[in-house]
């Protein structure tokens, strides 16, 4: 048997500056149409460092593309109440156009009653019900940002997923889930499989397109992974390690998105763009 070419790398980082680009471009324009800039909010509860890190990186990209940002940092002695509150807030400040709650919040706090004091046009980040809900029925609104951005990866590869059998490989509502109904929406034939399946070798095995959302490092390796299919990584863990054992995938897989350099950056691309399309949709300026 000849060996197979290993798999063709999507390269994320690329494709994540020509978006922030193109939105910085609109950011501009809005700004000279309106005299406002697009403002993010960010929200973190507490001083968790990988937490703190990914809200710096946010607000300086933010920086980068012209999007103002104003950030609210909160003790984590927090209540719920007090936290919904200063979500709400942000929610009807006519001069935030997108809120992100960094998550996670904090084990005593609902996180979910936080997302949801975050106003639908407001929620860039794409986590609230009403979000999930228009993703799910193909309606206008925010998509979460890792799956808007593997979907967006997997355009510009030229993926055909009409037809095609594609397994998620965890149900996470902030991931897993709302990317399969993105490839539903897509037509291609849906499998969730997560902590409780029977067999996920012999599911992923059949998956012409598979993605990995499971939050374990290197559990898909080339043995889940059928000759030639597109894989996508969404994992990230300390020392830049995924989801996907990229040593033996790299052989078995077609396409393969690398960690990282993959869907990591895509995610932040996905969030700018859509604070500005927020922006543009609260000051009233169409295209
Ligand atoms: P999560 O909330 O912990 O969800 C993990 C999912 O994987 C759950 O549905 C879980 O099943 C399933 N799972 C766990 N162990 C499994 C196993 N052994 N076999 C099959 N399924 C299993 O994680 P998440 O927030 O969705 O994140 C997933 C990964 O993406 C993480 O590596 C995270 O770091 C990464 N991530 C990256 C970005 C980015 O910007 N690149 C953004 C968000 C997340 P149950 O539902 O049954 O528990």
């Amino acid at each position: 048997m000849t060996p197979r070419s290993p798999a063709r790398l999507m390269d994320g980082r690329d494709l994540a500056r020509r978006t922030i680009e193109a939105a910085s471009t609109r950011a501009a324009d809005l700004r000279r149409r309106t005299g406002v800039a697009p403002c993010l909010a960010t929200v973190l509860v507490g001083d968790d460092p990988a937490s703190v890190t990914y809200v710096r990186m946010k607000r300086n990209r933010c920086a980068q593309a012209g999007i103002d940002s104003r950030h609210v940092a909160l003790p984590a002695s927090i209540t719920t109440d007090e936290l919904v509150g200063a979500v709400a807030a942000l929610s009807r400040d006519p001069a935030v156009h997108g809120t992100l709650l960094q998550h996670p919040v904090g084990s005593h706090l609902d996180e979910r009653a936080a997302f949801e004091a975050i106003a639908p046009e407001k929620d860039v980040d794409g986590v609230t019900t009403r979000s999930f809900a228009a993703t799910a029925f193909g309606l206008p609104g925010f998509v979460s940002c890792t799956p808007g951005g593997i979907l967006r990866l997997l355009d510009e590869y030229q993926v055909d997923l009409a037809g095609k059998h594609a397994v998620v490989v965890g149900r996470s509502a902030i991931l897993g889930r709302p990317v399969g109904m993105l490839l539903l929406a897509r037509d291609a034939t849906v499998t969730y499989c997560h902590s409780r399946t029977v067999g996920l070798a012999s599911i992923t095995r059949e998956a012409d397109v598979l993605v990995a959302a499971v939050g374990r490092p290197g559990l898909i390796t080339g043995a889940h992974i059928k000759p030639g299919a597109v894989v996508v990584d969404a994992g990230y863990h300390p020392g830049g390690v995924g989801d996907v054992d990229a040593t033996t995938a790299r052989d078995q897989a077609g396409l393969l998105t690398p960690v990282p350099g993959g869907v990591g950056p895509m995610t932040i691309a996905v969030l700018l763009a859509q604070t500005v399309a927020a922006a543009a949709g609260q000051l009233g300026v169409d295209r």
